[in-house]
């Protein structure tokens, strides 16, 4: 066995590496997630389900996953505008803020 199967021949980066904001969470880049937010915004129709504004459209758990909620069940999906899904982070940051963590 004389060649080396662990270097690839050719390299396999795409052609333009973005850097990923600090934040980003690789579950809400996945085509699973994409696919499932797209479908609530054709079936609910694409407005925020809080304020009914149509800008910016976020899939958000209603029970964060890092609490046990389910990833991928469109019932603990809240299709959220910019603004209140700011309004709510802030607040959920608050919250656990407020209980130490
Ligand atoms: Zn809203």
């Amino acid at each position: 066995m004389g060649y080396r199967a662990l270097t690839p021949a050719y390299g396999l980066l795409p052609p333009k590496v973005k850097v990923a904001p600090k934040v980003a969470d690789p579950f809400y880049l996945s085509a699973e997630w994409r696919r499932l937010v797209a479908r609530l915004k054709r079936e609910r129709g694409a407005a925020c389900e809080r304020c009914g504004s149509g800008h910016r459209l976020i899939g958000d758990h209603v029970v964060e996953r890092r609490d046990g909620g389910a990833e991928l069940d469109p019932a603990n999906v809240e299709l959220l505008c910019q603004a209140c899904h700011n309004a709510k982070t802030a607040k959920a940051r608050a919250a656990r803020a407020g209980r130490g963590g």
